[in-house]
């Protein structure tokens, strides 16, 4: 897997707005936010560069990204009012950037359909 943005910011080499960090993921504000809430959960010490990348094996890890994200809406105080939680994989569902990450959304009335 070629090094991405997200693998820069994970080793501190590329600033970022870090939000939320445990052993296994960490959470940083979008730089270009589509919602008052936009930040991405990613996982520190295994990186996939798409959800294709994941297995079986994956499934805790996956897991504790999806976690992270209702911790921080409930710790927020938004949880009830409600999030989105997004994973693009690859171009034609919009990817950009080749590192797995887990957008979470918030603050606005989201769209009932997606497009
Ligand atoms: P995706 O299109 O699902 O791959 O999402 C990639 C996201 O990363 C986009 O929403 C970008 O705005 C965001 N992004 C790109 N570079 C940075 C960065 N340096 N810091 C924070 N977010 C970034």
């Amino acid at each position: 897997m070629t090094d991405t943005i997200f693998d820069k910011i994970i080793r501190r080499e590329l600033p970022a707005d870090i939000v939320y960090e445990d052993d296994d993921v960490l959470a940083f504000r979008d730089i270009h936010p589509q919602a008052p809430v936009h930040l991405l959960f990613v996982p520190k010490r295994k990186a996939f560069a798409t959800l294709n990348d994941c297995g079986e094996a994956d499934a805790e890890l996956l897991g504790k990204l999806l976690l992270a994200a209702s911790s921080y809406a409930k710790g927020e105080g938004f949880a009830e009012d409600g999030y989105r939680c997004v994973i693009n994989c690859n171009r034609g569902g919009g990817q950009t950037v080749f590192y797995l990450h887990v957008h979470l959304m918030a603050g606005r009335q989201m769209a009932e359909r997606m497009v």
